[in-house]
Formats: C-alpha cells, structure tokens, sequence
C-alpha cells in the first residue's frame, strides 16, 4: 500500500513549486499555504425514527483576493477537514486558471448519504445551513454541488438561507434548480467544460477526435456528461468505470464504443448501470489497464489514481474531471513512463464557470438563454487552456505546474497591488 497523501501537502507542494519558478519570495507561500478560515460544525438532524443524530460538517475558505469564495460541498462518508482545506485551496487556483473573480471555497458533511432518506437529508442540508451560515453569502461565499449534492439540496440550502434573511436570495448558492434561479447549461456544465478540453487536447496532440477511445471512471455528474459531450463528438466511449454499493468497483467494456444515450437511459431507469446489457464486465484493475484507450479521464474522486495502478496504464493522455485525482507519486510515475496529464484545475472548470454565470444572472436578475450560457462558457476555457498551454511551452514545465503559474501569477500580482506583500 502506497501511503496516503493529504490533499492539503499535495497543493502546498504545487504553490511551493509555482513561487520558486515564479520568483517569489515566501511571503507569498505564507499567504497561500493555508485557507484564510475554517469552519467546523455540529450538524444536529432529527432522524424519522425521531432520535437526534449529529454529523460533523466543515466549511473552508482559501484566499479571497479575488473575490468571495466559491466551490461545491459534498456529503461523503470520507469527508475529513483535511480533505476540504485543499480541496478549497484547489479551487482558489482553479477559479483563478479560467480568470473568473473568486476565491476557493469547499465544505461538506461527513455522512453517508445512501443510508438517509429524503426527508432526512433535507433536515441535514437545512441543518448544516444554519451552521455555516454565518460565514456564507453572495458577497463573502457560494456554496454549489459537488459529490452527492444535487439542484434539489441547493433549493433547500438557498430557501433555509432565504427564511433567516427573510428575502430571496438566490445568489447564496449555485447549481439551482432553474426554475428557482438556476443557470441553464449548470448541470452539464463540468462535462461538457471537459470535452472542450479534450478537443483542445486532440487540436495540440494532433488527433482527430472521431479515431479517438476514450475510457471514463465515474458515472456521476461529470463522467456521463463528459460521456455524452465526446462521444457526440464523434469520440468512442470504451469503458466506463464504476462503484456499486453490493459489488464495490468495477467497469463497463465495449470495444466497439458503449452507446451513452442508452447508458443515460438505463441509468435514469435502473439507478445504476450495473447490468447495462451491452458492455462486458471488468475490474477496474483491468479497466486501467486497458490497451485500446488513447485518453483516460478519472472523474470520480480524489487519489483514484496512485503508485498501485499508474504503472499498468496504457492510455497515452489523461485529462483529470475530477479534483486531485492522481496522487503526486502517481503523477512521477505518470511522467516517467510519457504519459500527458491536462491537469482538474483547467479541465473542470466548466462547472465554477458556470456557477459564476449563474451567481451573475442571479445578481442582475436577468437570465441567459442556454446558447449564451455555453458560447460563453466555451470562451473563457479556450482561453484559459491556450494559456496554461503556452506557459507550458514557455517555461518547459509540465501541464499542472503551468496551470499553477499561471494562476498564482495572477494571484501575486493582485497581492502586490493590493500591498498584501
Ligand atoms: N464542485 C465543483 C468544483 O469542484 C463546482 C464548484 C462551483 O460550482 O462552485 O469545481
């Protein structure tokens, strides 16, 4: 067993990395190592049974130079603070990548959500509402969805927010549902944000799309729209990994391309796609193994890849949905043997970016149609990647460490005019 790496070491690893290459001092580290503020918070929620169970729940807030802090919660059995901090430090860079005027935000519940019923996680949503509320805000922070949290949890979050202001305040939270001021084009926003990178990706490294496999681990939020987008696209989807709260891990295989309208169907009918009939099914041992995939994409959770599974890879490029999700050993390993990562804080972006658009409507009260949502969208991440691109170019670094100069120059400068340093 490889040992586990905190995701707050691996961030700081980068920011030490981006200063030095930068040339800047250390004050700047000192200004970046650690979220400017944490939360921690008893979650009391009545049970249908009618007992009191309490859950621990967190909100972290990194570097709001730019603006308020902005970045999904999640409800997830494996949820530590830790985890939140650098998932909130993540997305300060993330935010900054794409140029959008944020700080990184992240909180969440430790919790299984699979065993509450629906009344329960409402309590548990309000719940956890109330507790952070007092640090959160359309001026000072956004919460959205992430793992397990869905439009229907950010209806409740934005009404129990709403009720303590007395008013409407839709700007609080992103990822609504539309009808109570949710953005058109959210929810398929980070999948559909990672196949304009992927189109990027094939545009650099010379492919053509249509000849391309692609293999996909998560079937959530972001993996079947990513599907749905590449494979429209004209890419092949070959595998699609998975878990399953019986059998664990495993994966879907067709060879000739899984047809992902179908899967999205089965998917809505059946909850799972376990017994999708149309596929083989492997472990995802031999999912990451597989020799037909020219782009890898892991968009289910952090350390998905690490020191076990990396040396099996057989795909070519990998381009991360997910946040942080090859640890910093994996990476070594990765490069050693010519693999190209595009790294999680410029190929998922699509979904803050999103978020901003939706935080920006809300704020005018003027809504957007979903054409302008997403030209607008496809802009900002176009260009974001020609400059994570060229700085890769220009400074001879790899594709994440470019990424990381490329935000934190733009943090830096702020920090200077702002006379922080
Ligand atoms: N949870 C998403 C992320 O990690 C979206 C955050 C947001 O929309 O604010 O990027």
């Amino acid at each position: 067993m490889s040992k586990k790496i905190s995701p707050v070491e691996a961030v700081q690893n980068e920011i030490k990395l981006a200063c030095e290459k930068l040339g800047l001092d250390n004050s700047y580290y000192e200004l970046l190592k650690e979220p400017e503020r944490v939360l921690v918070v008893q979650v009391p929620v009545r049970m249908d049974d009618g007992t009191i169970r309490t859950f621990t729940g967190y909100r972290a807030q990194h570097c709001t130079i730019m603006g308020p802090a902005k970045g999904g919660f999640r409800f997830h059995p494996d949820v530590t603070l830790d985890e939140v901090k650098g998932l909130a430090m993540w997305m300060t860079f993330k935010c900054a990548v794409v140029g959008i005027p944020y700080g990184g935000g992240k909180g969440g519940v430790c919790c299984n959500p699979a065993e509450l019923s629906k009344t329960e996680l409402e309590r548990l949503t309000r719940s956890y509402l109330r507790a952070i509320s007092p640090i959160i805000g359309p001026e000072k922070d956004i919460p959205a969805p992430d793992v397990n949290t869905n439009a229907q949890i950010m209806a409740w979050f934005m009404d129990e927010f709403s009720k303590i202001k007395g008013y409407n305040v839709p700007g609080v939270v992103t990822g609504k549902p539309i009808s109570l001021g949710g953005s058109y084009g959210r929810v398929q926003a980070t999948g559909y944000g990672v196949t304009v990178a992927v189109k990027k990706v094939c545009e650099v490294m010379k492919m053509d799309i249509s000849k391309t496999n692609i293999a996909i681990q998560g079937f959530g939020n972001v993996g079947s729209y990513t599907a749905l987008y590449c494979s429209k696209n004209g890419a092949k989807i070959v595998a699609v990994g998975e878990w399953d709260k019986d059998i664990g891990t495993y994966a879907l295989y067709n060879e000739q391309g899984l047809d992902i309208e179908k899967l999205f169907d089965y998917k809505a009918k059946n909850g799972t796609i376990l017994n999708f009939p149309e596929a083989k099914r492997i472990s995802l041992d031999e999912f990451w193994a597989l020799d037909d995939v020219d782009i890898l994409i892991p968009a289910a959770l952090e350390n998905a890849i690490d020191e076990n599974n990396a040396p099996n890879i057989k795909a070519k490029i990998i381009v991360e949905a997910a946040n942080g999700p090859i640890t910093p050993g994996a990476d070594k390993i990765l490069a050693e043997k010519g693999i190209t990562v595009f790294p999680d804080i410029l190929c998922n972006a699509g979904g803050v970016t999103a978020s901003y658009f939706e935080w920006v409507q809300n704020l005018m009260n003027f809504y957007w149609t979903v054409e302008e949502v997403n030209s607008k969208l496809e802009n900002i991440l176009i260009k974001a990647f020609d400059d994570v691109y060229g700085m890769h170019k220009e400074a001879n670094v790899s594709l994440r460490q470019a990424a990381y100069l490329v935000a934190i120059k733009r943090l830096a400068d702020n920090m200077k005019l702002r006379g922080w340093v």
